[in-house]
């Protein structure tokens, strides 16, 4: 009897050490897969963003378990600051990280996105007034005229930016005969830069940076004056060519945002080429930069760099 209790003893114990050991290793496999994860995902933003800023961005370095991006005024731009945050945080002081941590929808839509999703919302001010200005006074500087139909609107000439508007409008131009509904949706624009705040907040709208556009103004655009179902209804009759046009010159639509703001559009490449190149963030590919257009020297060369920084 005894002798039984000791052999069903040993086995229970046998047993438990063996599960103990398989979840010990499961543990390990999943934090590899997860440092793998970040690790993958993390050189894809950071070569987005060497793509997006060829000329603002110098070189990325690493400094206690962190990464910086060196920008030509010498100011460093942390990648992730490793702090917990909210979403509200997040809005207020995100990192390089957060702002490129939601993957932009390059595919048409016709609903309210869910809860919070609002890529592109998120803003690395470290990087705007890097690149369009630091000051009012600089950004104004900065500034140049493009033609939207029947006025010009001043927009950034940075980083491409105002290029990028000007080539927005020229394909548009040969449909708005064509294309009664796109026409409406452009017409009349209803403005670019200006200097202020997003409403309700203190932090500096991307139109005060010079590169955003409203175009033509609905009740039913923005989150705070339309209901859901309004501002669906909108959505669904909205043009998906116009949309197209303006993501294909690097621009995010808000009506893309949980947040919508439908008549708003803004100049963001780095998250139009991240939504571009690395829709999903499989790890399985051969190799992170799977999906880049490795045949260009530039990128081939922020490809070398970003390997030999981040093994
Ligand atoms: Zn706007």
């Amino acid at each position: 009897m005894k002798k039984t209790l000791i052999v069903t003893l040993i086995v229970i114990l046998l047993f438990n050490i063996g599960n103990i050991s398989i979840t010990a290793a499961a543990n390990d496999t999943n934090k590899k897969e997860n440092s793998n994860i970040y690790d993958v995902t993390m050189k894809q933003d950071i070569l987005c963003l060497m793509i997006a800023y060829p000329e603002y961005i110098k070189n990325i370095e690493k400094n206690n378990g962190y990464v910086y991006l060196n920008m030509k005024s010498g100011r460093k731009i942390c990648y992730d600051d490793k702090k917990v945050k909210s979403v509200q945080e997040k809005l207020v002081n995100p990192d390089l990280q957060d702002t490129l941590a939601q993957i932009y929808p390059l595919s048409p839509i016709r609903c309210v996105m869910r809860a919070d999703f609002d890529p592109g919302r998120y803003r690395s001010y470290g990087l705007l007034s890097e690149v369009y200005g630091t000051s009012k006074q600089v950004i104004e500087n900065n500034l140049t005229k493009v033609n939207i139909i029947y006025n010009n609107y001043q927009f950034n000439k940075c980083n491409n930016a105002s290029n990028s508007l000007k080539s927005v409008m020229e394909e548009l131009k040969p449909l708005l005969k064509m294309d009664q509904n796109l026409r409406n949706c452009l017409l009349p624009c209803s403005g670019t830069f200006n200097y202020r705040v997003i409403s309700g907040t203190n932090r500096l709208s991307p139109h005060s940076f010079g590169i955003a556009i409203d175009l033509a103004s609905d009740k039913r655009d923005y989150w705070k004056w339309s209901t859901k179902a309004a501002g669906e209804k909108r959505l669904s009759s909205y043009s998906t060519e116009l949309v197209k046009i303006f993501e294909k010159n690097n621009f995010v639509w808000g009506g893309k945002w949980s947040h919508f703001d439908i008549l708003h559009f803004e100049y963001r490449p780095e998250i139009i080429l991240k939504a571009r190149y690395f829709p999903s963030s499989n790890v399985l590919k051969k190799t992170w930069y799977e999906g880049a257009p490795i045949q260009e020297v530039s990128i081939k060369n922020a490809i070398y760099k970003i390997d030999s920084l981040i093994k």
